[in-house]
């Protein structure tokens, strides 16, 4: 059961009835106080959808806010390797009466991340579970980690409308979600599908962020469409959404990605702070 005043997701479920914690129904943290909780979500796998996240954390730390993330790709987890912690271990903490608790690990700069990557004995230990049980140890992941004072939780959602994101979007106090796209055809047919199904359920999309929309020459600064001649304004007026902001293919943002050293290339890229300028 729910408590209306601090649930992230008041706003969107219309809380306001008398008897509103009797019949919520949302799934809540058992350790902590999050004052908004943001999906980041896409229609296709590769899109970019964790390493947005990951950018989306660190400026959001960097702008000072109190911020984690929830890795809810549990059989294809990435955000350890975005922080540079994949060699780290959450602490799972026995209590009284079987409960345990989750303590994530924390990033340089102080994101408060939990993984199933952070959880098994080692990083490719392969989870082989059906869907319910997946579904089962999300929900344990989110209500069971000592989140603390968050002014931010973003959960890095598996891409698609599968069984994860229903869990999440129906169950989970969600105040709204992102979606992170390519501009082409193909994949915003895709996204439409996710568009309408968070509609339908009735969350809250902020907009689409169009991620490797070009690459920078690097002889003359101009900007190479790489995947359509249409506009990343396009896309977003296709999809029927705001467009957030558009993202360069960048090889120094995989290159430090894959050394670990993503969370301090971002903060100290001022692009990436200004793309998500002014959203939070
Ligand atoms: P998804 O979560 O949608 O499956 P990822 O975030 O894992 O996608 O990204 C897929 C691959 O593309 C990763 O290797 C990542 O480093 C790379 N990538 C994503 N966005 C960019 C970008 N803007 N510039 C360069 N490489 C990127």
């Amino acid at each position: 059961m729910g408590s209306c005043e601090t649930c992230p997701s008041k706003d969107a479920c219309g809380s306001k009835s008398d008897n509103c914690e009797s019949s919520c129904s949302k799934t809540m943290p058992r350790y902590g106080n999050i004052k908004n909780i943001i999906g980041v979500i896409s229609g296709k796998g590769g899109v970019g959808k964790s390493t947005i996240t990951g950018v989306m954390a660190t400026t959001l730390a960097k702008k000072g806010y109190k911020v984690g993330v929830l890795d809810a790709d549990i059989t294809g987890p990435s955000m350890p390797r975005f922080f540079g912690i994949n060699d780290k271990r959450a602490m799972i903490m026995p209590l009284e009466n079987d409960m345990v608790r989750f303590d994530p690990v924390v990033t340089e700069s102080g994101i408060k991340i939990i993984s199933m990557n952070l959880l098994t004995a080692v990083e490719d230990e392969p989870v082989i579970w059906r869907g319910p049980v997946i579904t089962g140890v999300l929900k344990q992941m989110f209500v069971e980690t000592n989140w603390g004072e968050l002014d931010y939780l973003l959960i890095d959602m598996p891409p698609g409308t599968g069984d994860i994101a229903l869990t999440v979007m129906q169950e989970f106090p969600i105040s709204e979600v992102i979606i992170v796209s390519t501009p082409q055809d193909m994949v915003s047919m895709i996204v439409k599908k996710l568009v309408i199904m968070a509609q339908k359920i009735g969350i809250k999309i902020r907009g689409v962020v169009e991620n490797m929309a070009y690459i920078n020459c690097p002889d003359c600064d101009k900007k190479i469409k790489v995947f359509s001649n249409k506009s990343s304004e396009e896309h977003a007026e296709y999809l029927g959404l705001p467009l957030i902001g558009e993202l360069p293919i960048n090889i120094e943002l995989t290159e430090a990605l894959e050394q670990g050293k993503a969370e301090d290339y971002v903060r100290e890229n001022d692009l990436y702070s200004l793309i998500f300028e002014g959203l939070y």
